[in-house]
């Protein structure tokens, strides 16, 4: 996986993962990686594990298009060779907007999360919170909204 400080524009990829073909600002939020400063803190509601799980699945059923091959090794957790690396359902990606932007989250943000006390910012748990269901028209009403009332990528 590519390195990207949060809130940076994402061009990891053509098509959705390419800012260029958003019309509003697409972010990259949890792209950690070893050597790469990150924001470190404790404020997880209890209930934001569960809901990133659920996410991971809705967007893998719903847009298999974006999903990567394989699965990512956690680099944080190479440092110990005792260690297994691999993250499980890595090769999911969430699309999460608010009011304003698209979030880009890899899909095992949580583990960042509960093994290397990442701190995602406030306002990405309220958007992750407060997510539709992908699968849903109300997903696909935001994100065309948050979009400048356009097309997007995603559909
Ligand atoms: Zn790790």
């Amino acid at each position: 996986m590519t390195h990207y400080y949060d809130m940076e524009l994402c061009n990891y990829h053509d098509g959705a993962f390419d800012y260029n073909n958003w019309n509003c600002p697409l972010l990259t939020i949890g792209w950690l990686e070893k050597g790469k400063n990150y924001t470190k803190g404790s404020n997880f509601p209890f209930d934001l594990r569960d809901r990133i799980a659920f996410l991971r699945f809705a967007f893998s059923e719903k847009f298999p298009s974006i999903l990567f091959r394989g699965y990512h090794e956690c680099s944080l957790c190479k440092l110990d060779i005792n260690h297994d690396a691999t993250l499980y359902h890595s090769h999911v990606n969430l699309f999460v907007p608010d009011e304003k932007n698209v979030y880009v989250i890899p899909g095992r943000v949580d583990h960042y999360i509960e093994e290397h006390n990442y701190q995602i910012p406030n306002e990405v748990i309220k958007a992750i919170m407060n997510c539709p269901d992908p699968r849903t028209d109300d997903f696909k009403n935001l994100v065309k909204k948050v979009n400048n009332n356009s097309s997007s990528p995603l559909y």
